[in-house]
Order: structure tokens, then C-alpha cells, then sequence
């Protein structure tokens, strides 16, 4: 079976935003070459991002208010702007699992493993590994496109899931290879 790219999280709340910054925007250019590698080989790109319901989500309590549905922020970067061919779903929880479709998406697109991308590496990146390993897909995540808010976090969560959904952590450009296989 050939690999699904996942990018996580890449809107302008989680990159430029109140909850973004250098953390996230260094990973932009990594995940670009990503996709850019996935739509030549026609591996399917799936961007799984926030989209909240005011006065709804309990993730305010956490959070604040943040990447409200329909709203600019909840919008992704433009230079990750997703294409014809690309898929799209929304999460409101932090696993791209969790009541989005994605899980049946991926067995439609017959595909495995997913290539885990985005923001933030501890919070929906290691959420979202966990519901993959749950599901038996084989997760890999190349570090250099993910982040989270310190290097302490990013180290813990990148071991975390090595250790317990047996994560393969490789770089951008091994992940750029298996995601330009021919199909
Ligand atoms: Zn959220």
C-alpha cells in the first residue's frame, strides 16, 4: 500500500497567529516539499484542521477561543494552500481521527502508512498518532515537520511515540521519498 500525507493544523491560527510563531513557521517550507512530492506521485494529501464551534467546544476552557469555523484563522497558510485532488476534513478535537471521516477516508484511498505533519507535535500530531496506531495504520513522522512550543516537548512527544504506537521518526527527505513512489 502506498503512503497518505497528513498535515495537521497548518492554518494561519496555529502558524501566524495568537497561537503561532517561529516553532510552527519553520516547518512550513519541510511540509510544502511534502505535498509537492505527494501530488507528483498522486499519494493522497489530506489536510485535517481545527474548526470550532462558538460557544460549543470545551477546548475554549483550555485554549481560548481559537480557529472558529468559517473564520480567517481557520484557514490555512497560503503557501500550504490546498489543490484540486486534495482532501479536506475538520476536527474539533485534537486527534484528526475523532469524528472527521478520516479513518474511512483512508481505507477508501487504500492506503498506509500516514506520514503525520503539522502542529503541535505533543498536542494533535501525538493524538493523532495514537488513533492511527489504535486503527492499525503504521505511523511516520519525519521531525523536521512537526513542532511543538519547546524542544523539551518536542524530544518527549517524538519518544513517546516511537516508544508506545512504535512511530517510525525519519526526516523530510526519507518521507519525501516514500510519499514519491509511484503508486
Ligand atoms: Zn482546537
Amino acid at each position: 500500500m502506498n503512503a497518505a500525507l497528513l498535515v495537521i493544523d497548518m492554518i494561519k491560527e496555529f502558524v501566524t497567529g495568537r497561537l503561532g510563531g517561529a516553532h510552527a513557521q519553520a516547518v512550513v517550507p519541510n511540509i510544502k516539499r511534502l505535498i509537492e512530492a505527494a501530488r507528483r506521485s498522486g499519494s493522497p494529501v489530506v489536510y485535517v484542521t481545527d474548526a470550532h464551534l462558538e460557544g460549543v467546544d470545551h477546548e475554549f476552557d483550555v485554549w481560548g477561543s481559537h480557529a472558529v469555523a468559517g473564520s480567517d484563522e481557520a484557514e490555512m497558510v497560503p503557501m500550504l494552500a490546498p489543490a484540486e485532488g486534495d482532501h479536506r476534513l475538520y476536527k474539533r478535537r485534537y486527534s484528526a481521527f475523532y469524528a472527521t471521516g478520516l479513518d474511512a477516508l483512508l481505507r477508501e484511498l487504500k492506503v498506509d502508512p500516514v506520514v503525520l505533519t503539522g502542529v503541535l507535535t505533543n498536542i494533535c500530531i501525538q493524538h493523532t498518532a495514537a488513533d492511527a496506531y489504535f486503527r492499525g495504520y503504521r505511523v511516520v513522522v519525519p521531525t523536521d515537520c512537526v513542532n511543538a512550543l519547546t524542544p523539551e516537548e518536542q524530544e518527549t512527544s517524538l519518544a513517546f511515540m516511537r516508544r508506545m504506537y512504535d512511530a517510525e521518526l525519519t526526516d523530510s527527505g526519507e518521507a519525501e521519498e516514500l510519499l514519491g513512489e509511484p503508486r
